[in-house]
């Protein structure tokens, strides 16, 4: 067993739960690039941040130099009502797949919001409250977000101001109703209640909203109500930090077994989960610790990673949050309306995207037709239904595995499973009904949201 660098243990409790998050930005050698501001392209500062969002995690945002940061007590308590998290041996699925391989998964499914997002929502609303706010504003597409949040908000007694992409709003009643019965208020993107929402309404009426629209009314609304800022679920490097418990648990676990993972996989939207799950273990990467592959998995209709460009970029379609260094679509791109498989931003957490171009990890995009025939699969031999996003992950973790048959390598494959798919049912009737479809943009339409870049100057 690698026993040089275990720093994480002095901060485990005794119920094996972090009492740190870990911030892989402090171990690496290139460091992501700065936040820029939209305007002046000068790299944001905590001040100039501070009007959208809590302080605390400006704070953490611009950290580069602590490895380790405590998870307060209070945040601890919240975790502990559904953490750890369980890490899983897929024994059913490799016997089914005959693989010498060895497959784990760690399952974040397992609280009410259904997906990982819970563990960075609960640390926000924590920061927003102790900083004496009345409430928070935000977006969310698919809703896993939204729900989260608004338990998060609920549990600190903070108000909830939701934005919600208008055609999941309309498609997805029983996520809004959730988000509700936590006391949040859900409005549908584009809203009349925001200059920006009014003003792509009335440049593209028949909109079905998208998750960069919606971001800036939340930022909007933010920036202009007494006592309210702005918080966002993915993307951003606070939110990799918080999930970073995901790889940490998982971590320790393993080091428990003395298990060494040669593929770590996760699915790909703004790259917080897989971010997360990757943190500790590319830390012992970068200090040469371990030997292991990373593989981020995303859909062939919005490729950030594989088709994407590395640039500065919008983090949102109005054009008012701070620049980010990424690999991106362009903030002008929105997917095809035929996609139903989650991760549909833009662009790309700014860590990640360094980790990328540094070629310590690799990606690859796969058809939603593929990702609903793994989910499937996985559900009827392992038992938990998938959400979409996750079950990218899992297609990657099949393919490897049976990879893994054809040259007998004993690999201990390990992915994230983000979470459970009981709101997804439309999307899972479209597979079962045959009228899924797979779409995969054209050069074209990549180059002309990549032509609308902002042009900044080295
Ligand atoms: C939001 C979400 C994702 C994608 O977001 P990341 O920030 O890339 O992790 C993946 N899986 C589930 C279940 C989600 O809710």
């Amino acid at each position: 067993m690698s026993n040089k660098t275990i720093p994480y243990k002095i901060y485990l409790e005794e119920s094996e739960m972090p009492r740190a998050w870990y911030n892989l930005r402090a171990d690496m050698v290139n460091k992501p690039a700065p936040l820029l501001d939209p305007v002046t392209h000068k790299p944001m500062t905590q001040e100039d941040l501070s009007g959208v969002f809590c302080d605390e995690l400006i704070r953490q945002e611009l950290d580069e130099t602590n490895a380790y940061i405590e998870i307060p007590q209070e945040i601890r308590d919240f975790y502990r009502m559904y953490r750890p998290a369980p890490l899983v041996r897929a024994y059913c699925l490799e016997k089914k797949l005959q693989t010498p391989a060895k497959i784990y998964y760690k399952f974040e499914g397992n609280n009410t919001s259904g997906s990982h997002k819970l563990n960075s929502a609960i640390a926000q609303a924590y920061y927003a409250k102790k900083q004496g706010l009345k409430g928070v504003t935000t977006e969310t597409g698919a809703g896993q977000w939204g729900t989260a949040l608004a338990m998060a908000c609920s549990y600190f007694d903070l108000d909830c101001k939701v934005f919600m992409v208008k055609c999941s709003y309309e498609q997805k009643p029983h996520r809004r109703e959730v988000m509700r019965t936590y006391g949040a208020s859900v409005t549908p993107s584009p809203s009349a209640e925001t200059e920006v929402g009014r003003k792509i309404r009335a440049e593209f009426p028949d909109t079905n909203g998208s998750l960069g629209c919606a971001i800036s009314e939340a930022v909007e609304m933010a920036s202009k109500t007494d006592g309210y800022r702005y918080v966002l679920g993915s993307v951003l490097n606070q939110v990799m930090l918080h999930q970073s418990i995901i790889g940490l648990e998982t971590m320790a676990a393993m080091d428990k077994y003395d298990i060494k993972p040669d593929v770590i996989i996760g699915c790909a939207g703004g790259g917080s989960n897989l971010g997360g799950l990757i943190a500790p273990f590319m830390g012992r990467k970068i200090k040469g610790e371990l030997d292991c592959k990373f593989i981020a998995v995303e859909p062939v209709s919005c490729p950030s990673f594989t088709r994407g460009t590395y640039a500065y970029d919008y983090c949102d379609t109005g054009m008012i949050c701070p620049l980010s260094k990424m690999y991106t679509m362009g903030s002008s791109f929105i997917p095809a309306a035929t996609h139903a498989g989650g991760l549909r931003y833009h662009g790309m957490n700014s860590t990640l995207s360094q980790l990328y171009d540094d070629k310590l990890m690799e990606a690859v995009a796969v058809k939603q037709t593929e990702v609903f025939a793994a989910a499937e699969y996985f559900a009827r031999i392992e038992g938990t239904l998938p959400a979409p996003e996750s079950s990218h992950a899992i297609k990657v973790a099949i393919d490897e595995a049976l990879k893994c048959k054809e040259t007998g390598e004993e690999k201990t494959i390990l992915f994230g499973l983000t979470g459970t798919g009981y709101f997804d049912m439309m999307s899972y009737e479209k597979f079962h009904n045959g009228v899924m479809q797979d779409y995969i943009p054209t050069d074209e339409e990549l180059s002309a949201a990549i032509a609308k870049l902002p042009k900044i100057e080295k």
